[in-house]
């Protein structure tokens, strides 16, 4: 197979940017820094899972389904992007939607990626933290059923090897980029959380035969655990495409150092990301991803592990929709 063989709907304003962060750099001292601007898909703000849509989307309609349901926090972007992409193709959308961490702020309950969902015409239950989400997810997906609806039934984050597939193109976009100008990289950063995207560049880059070391900053996990995660659906990835392609133990590759108290709960660090990109660049990252990856970029350069000389390309994933609903973790009134 290749990847222009698999069934995908094309919304998303591809190819994104790739440009450098120039005064980011400077302030730093250290390396070229470039961002792949996948905050830009185009789709209700953007951000990475437009790209997974556009095959999770194609497999749907392939299968006639008439109600999308998917699980995420409160203030998933997968959840909004999926709501979108519903009300773009006519389908319903059931969003399961978790307070992990038992927020109370009314901004992160009702603002942000919230109020997007519910514009978008999706209905949403609201739950609080210690649900079983995907016993939730077929036991709704089986109610719908009884009910004589189709739904399609989407994991976490879209992050399963179809919606993988939008790294994958990513992958090769990028590959093309970065040769149509004449550039190369030492490395590229992205923020890693149910592994489709990471695990999707990854298997893409392997596909193109190209070498771009890949480091996924976590935002909830432990690296061990992520790293299995990514490596288990790169391998999945990898296998529909009936390509004999081994992976080193080099190929994945993620951090945990940046995650701070957990999932949702942006660090010291996170908040420093986004103020020093915002105040520098003009450019938003988020609390909850890449404002967690950035905060590792900025560390690695202080640290020296990143240098001058080198260029190091960022992948932004989007998410700055959330900051509506973190008012509270940049100032206290
Ligand atoms: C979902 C998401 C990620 C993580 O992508 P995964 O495929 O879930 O690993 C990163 N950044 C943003 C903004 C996201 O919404």
């Amino acid at each position: 197979m290749k990847i222009n063989d698999f069934p995908r709907v094309r919304f998303a304003h591809l190819p994104t940017p790739l440009e450098p962060l120039k005064r980011l750099s400077k302030a730093l001292d250290g390396p070229e820094i470039w961002v792949k601007r996948d905050d830009c898909t185009g789709l209700s703000t953007g951000g990475n899972k437009a790209r997974k849509l556009e095959y999770l989307i194609a497999d749907a309609i392939a299968k006639n389904a008439d109600i999308l349901v998917t699980p995420g926090a409160i203030q998933s972007n997968h959840a909004r992007q999926t709501a979108a992409a519903a009300a773009r193709y006519g389908l319903k959308c059931h969003l399961l939607l978790e307070n992990g961490q038992d927020f109370e702020d009314p901004m992160y309950l009702t603002n942000g990626n919230a109020l997007l969902d519910e514009l978008h015409g999706a209905t949403c239950e609201y739950l609080g933290s210690g649900i079983d989400l995907e016993l939730l997810l077929s036991n709704t997906v089986a109610k719908y059923t009884t009910a004589g609806m189709k739904p399609y039934s989407i994991p976490i984050g879209g992050s399963n090897t179809i919606g993988a597939l939008g790294y994958v193109n990513c992958a090769f976009e990028l590959v093309s980029q970065i040769k149509e100008m004449a550039l190369t990289f030492e490395h590229i950063i992205l923020a890693t959380g149910s592994a489709g995207t990471q695990a999707g560049l990854v298997a893409g880059l392997k596909l193109a035969q190209y070498e771009l070391p890949t480091l996924g900053m976590c935002v909830s996990r432990s690296a061990q655990v992520q790293q299995t995660n990514v490596r288990s659906l790169t391998m999945d990835t990898l296998a529909i495409f009936d390509e004999d392609i081994e992976l080193d133990e080099k190929d994945v590759v993620a951090n945990s150092d940046y995650v701070g108290e957990g999932y949702g709960i942006p660090a010291s660090s996170t908040i420093e990301a986004i103020r020093m990109v915002a105040e520098l660049e003009g450019l938003l990252l988020d609390p909850v991803y890449s404002g967690k990856a950035m905060a590792g970029l900025i560390d690695y350069i202080r640290k020296g592990i990143f240098k001058k000389g080198q260029r190091i390309a960022f992948l932004h994933t989007g998410g700055s929709t959330a900051l509506f609903a973190y008012r509270s973790s940049f100032y206290s009134d």
